[in-house]
């Protein structure tokens, strides 16, 4: 390359940098976001919810679902693909059926309903707390401020605005609803939802059991709720995630005033 050609080369170099400077702005954040979803899609997801049905374990104060056939209200004939074309199901059940979300309204009269949890709560760092560790000499293990303070110790401190779950492996015995509805069984302390809450400043906390913890007045659900918090039950596969390091999706129907219903929650992997 002649000297002449080497500086015009350069120049053409130097301005291609100063125009990627101007608009380097907007160009960043749109490639931050693609990068973010190619680090997303490359990751193992573990689905944290049951699917559910008419058999499926729930609060025997609310009962079990019924799913039937979808009908014309006029005929009350279901319909049918080979008659209609499509068929669909029509649902009777409880809002708090299957792994589903309990929003502040469902215990609290001026609480938020579900309709109202904001967006950027339904996608969270994931923490999981692990309960089994103490269940083989306490079965009904409830887990303690003494327990999460051994294991920040291992896995450091919870950090604010996470969502963080306990793992129990009750989630085992969902296909066994006798077994899965036991009273007692493990799950959290009063104690230690007020000190997540209230000393690590976390976003919403989830469980596998039916309830949050076992007392009859359902103490740690009541305190969740009332202070404007949401809670994910019934959830599962807590065993497949680490703990720390995940990020958790949940979402589930926009119902207008809504007290609860079934959701679907999954973890991305580290
Ligand atoms: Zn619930």
């Amino acid at each position: 390359m002649s000297r002449a050609r080497m500086v015009r080369f350069s120049n053409i170099i130097i301005a291609a940098a100063c125009a990627a400077t101007l608009i380097g702005a907007p160009v960043r954040a749109q490639s931050d976001l693609a990068r973010a979803y190619r680090v997303i899609a490359s990751k193992q997801l573990v689905d944290l919810t049951h699917s559910f049905s008419p058999t499926t374990p729930v609060w025997a104060g609310f009962g079990q679902a019924k799913f039937s056939p979808a009908a014309d209200p006029e005929t009350k004939q279901p319909y049918t693909i080979p008659k209609d074309g499509f068929r669909a199901t029509y649902y009777e059940m409880v809002g708090q059926y299957g792994t589903h979300v309990d929003p502040p309204a469902h215990f609290a009269e001026n609480g938020i309903t579900m309709d109202l949890i904001p967006l950027k709560q339904m996608i969270l760092p994931l923490i999981v707390l692990d309960n089994t560790r103490y269940q083989t000499k306490d079965p009904n293990h409830a887990f303690t401020v003494d327990d999460l303070r051994a294991w920040e110790r291992q896995h450091g401190r919870v950090p604010k605005g996470s969502f963080v779950a306990l793992r129990t492996d009750l989630s085992k015995d969902w296909d066994n609803p006798e077994r899965f509805k036991r009273a007692p069984f493990p799950a959290w302390a009063l104690e230690t939802i007020k000190f997540v809450y209230e000393q690590r400043g976390v976003t919403a906390t989830g469980h596998e059991s039916l309830d949050t913890d076992t007392t009859d007045k359902m103490d740690s659900e009541t305190y969740i709720l009332r202070s404007g918090h949401y809670q994910i039950e019934v959830m599962t596969n807590l065993d497949k995630v680490p703990a720390t390091g995940a990020l958790i999706v949940v979402t589930w129907p926009k119902v207008k005033d809504g007290l609860g219903f079934p959701a679907r929650a999954f973890a991305i992997l580290p």
